[in-house]
């Protein structure tokens, strides 16, 4: 908790050039910083921004919104995962999705080390834990270490994924 520079608001904040902002207040901070400081020395009554204040909450969350749409894009611009194509900008089961349900069925089931799975599917090592914690499988993202839908098919059921998270957690697998 402490004290918005700009509105004097006390509550949440965050930080820009230093200097303590509430979420308002730090929407509309210029990002030079001889602009910043100009803009933090005009002070204004918080019980102006209060209208502001209060829906900010939904604005938050159209904000999240969009960057989790920019993280599942940036997701796909990188490359699709194995077992995933793009189409039009989204992610699709490609020719070899169901190889990764086969991948994932053999960690499971078969006492096979990893070595020798990934062996067998010619992929490094890396490249097979990769695909075993990967959330895309079950039409999830990533994102700030929270799982989010993706919007996009998933080409493994929850459970074989949640079985398979369990194995390489007992195993000690990171
Ligand atoms: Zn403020």
């Amino acid at each position: 908790m402490s004290i918005c520079k700009k509105c004097g608001y006390k509550g949440n904040t965050k930080e820009k050039f230093n200097t303590a902002l509430c979420s308002v207040c730090f929407h509309f901070a210029p990002d030079s910083e001889e602009n910043f400081k100009k803009y933090t020395r005009e002070k204004i009554p918080s019980e102006v921004l209060e209208t502001f204040r209060k829906y900010s909450k939904e604005f938050e969350n159209k904000k999240k919104d969009s960057m989790l749409k920019k993280a599942s894009q940036g997701n796909l611009m990188s490359r699709a995962p194995f077992g995933y194509g793009i189409v039009e900008g989204r992610l699709v089961p490609a020719e070899n999705f169901r190889e990764i349900e086969e991948i994932f069925e053999s960690f499971l089931n078969q006492n096979i080390s990893l070595n020798q799975l990934a062996k067998k599917r010619n992929l490094s090592v890396n490249g097979l834990k990769k695909i075993l914690k990967n959330f895309t499988y079950i039409g999830k993202i990533k994102f700030n270490n929270q799982i989010y839908d993706g919007g996009h098919p998933p080409i493994i059921s929850s459970t074989l994924f949640n079985h398979v998270q369990n194995k390489l957690e007992r195993l000690g697998i990171k």
